[in-house]
């Protein structure tokens, strides 16, 4: 039985034979960070008994000591701080930021606008909710160049002796600008450094994890941070966030995270270590299907006529494929095609509602297994000019194709195509 129309599948080899170099690199940068991430585990002897879960204050809880310390390996950082009990990636950043910033120091993001989440974080002076802001923290942005780069001109007028952390996005997040290689953040350092050399470099690591053969902390940054349901937890990490970097930094922010005198010592892992560790172990491989699967949209989606970023034969620094489409039709129905291809709820249709904080209504779809969870293939939407979808993750290449190509199929139901 043929589960697509014969357009369909013809496009689909034309795009899989397109794109058969391009997937030979992305296998070329799993081998490497899964045996690096084996690696780790090796050097630390990790074992069975290190997965026992933990209670109550959890002292010497051997399991969470030593999967800091294979974290720090595999980010080339000095500690790591790897826990469940961060409740999201923005919780996770936000212990970060207030874990090294005091009142009178400022925050100076250099690659434009974070992400939504961090909004609230940085809050205002005086908003009442203990933001960054309300906290005496200062907080400025410098926005980016027309060609998407670092304003260096503006970043250099806007450094004052109160600045202490240079905050840096790697990735696009819902933007339709170009994510930060590796490659430009270690440069992004290097300039940094050069102004003064005491400014913390934090670095915004989500959804980057594990698509290139370095990370951020292997280029200077001082401090990253990123989530565990999405690229490191391996889809398998049922909830949690990491931090990684200097030592002293990393110290400072379990401070925050439990409490000063305290930090990384106690917390109880509650039977998630396992998890954690194996997610671990898998991400390498299963970030590697979800790139193989965003070059794969991006090369059907061009094929079709619509404009892909990144576009498929350009360097990867995250999962995020963002796709200009033609109208609200053509949107809407990739993100139905994708729920329509879940193996967790396929049978209900997303539909644009107005989501508490976005001006637009939004579209998305999610089949997760992890509520979420975005290593996992899920795709959102805000219907607005110019139609631009966002598709991320997906645990195995095969289902992102299946998901593209019932986006297409969606669309020629409905004479989209
Ligand atoms: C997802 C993400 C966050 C926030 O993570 P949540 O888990 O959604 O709170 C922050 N920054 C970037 C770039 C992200 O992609």
């Amino acid at each position: 039985m043929a589960l697509f129309s014969e357009e369909i599948e013809h496009i689909r080899e034309e795009a899989e034979a397109k794109i058969k170099d391009r997937l030979q690199l992305v296998d070329r940068i799993v081998d490497h960070n899964q045996w690096k991430v084996i690696e780790a585990f090796q050097s630390r002897q990790v074992s069975d008994f290190h997965f026992a879960g933990s209670t109550g204050y959890a002292y010497n809880d051997r399991g969470r000591e030593v999967l800091d310390e294979v974290y720090a390996l595999v980010f080339g950082a000095e500690a790591a701080l790897v826990r469940p009990h961060f409740a999201s990636g923005t919780h996770t950043i936000a212990t970060a930021l207030f874990g090294v910033l005091r009142p009178g120091d400022e925050l100076l993001y250099i690659t434009g606008r974070p992400y939504d989440t961090l909004h609230k974080v940085i809050g205002k002076p005086g908003d009442g909710t203990g933001s960054l802001q309300d906290f005496g923290v200062s907080y400025r942005e410098t926005s980016l160049t027309a060609d998407g780069q670092v304003d260096w001109e503006q970043v250099e007028s806007s450094i004052t002796v109160a600045t202490k952390v240079i905050g840096i996005q790697r990735s696009r997040g819902y933007d339709w600008r170009s994510s930060f290689s590796v490659a430009s953040i270690g440069e992004m350092v290097r300039r940094i450094k050069a102004i003064r050399s005491d400014l913390i470099v934090f670095v915004d690591n989500c959804y980057g994890e594990f698509t290139e053969e370095l990370e951020p902390t292997e280029v200077g940054a001082d401090l990253i941070a990123g989530s565990l349901i999405k690229n490191p937890g391996g889809g398998i990490a049922e909830t949690g966030g990491y931090i990684c970097g200097r030592k002293r930094y990393v110290d400072l922010a379990a401070y925050r995270l439990t409490a000063p005198g305290i930090g990384a010592e106690v917390g109880a892992m509650l039977g998630t270590t396992r998890s954690i560790y194996q997610g671990l172990f898998l991400a390498p491989t299963l970030v590697g299907q979800a790139v193989k699967g965003s070059i794969f949209a991006a090369a059907v989606f061009e094929t079709i006529g619509f404009t892909s970023k990144p576009a498929w034969d350009e360097h990867r620094t995250d999962l995020i494929q963002a796709v200009s489409f033609a109208g609200p039709e053509h949107l809407i129905a990739f993100v139905q095609g994708i729920q329509k291809a879940a193996a967790v709820d396929s049978h209900v249709v997303p539909e644009p509602w107005d989501m508490p904080g976005y001006e637009h209504p939004v579209i998305m779809a999610a089949g997760t297994f992890i509520q979420g969870g975005s290593l996992e293939l899920s795709a959102d939407a805000p219907i607005r000019e110019p139609y631009i979808g966002y598709m991320q993750g997906g645990l195995t290449y095969s289902h992102v194709k299946f998901g593209v190509l019932k986006a297409l199929q969606t669309m020629k139901d409905r004479n989209l195509l």
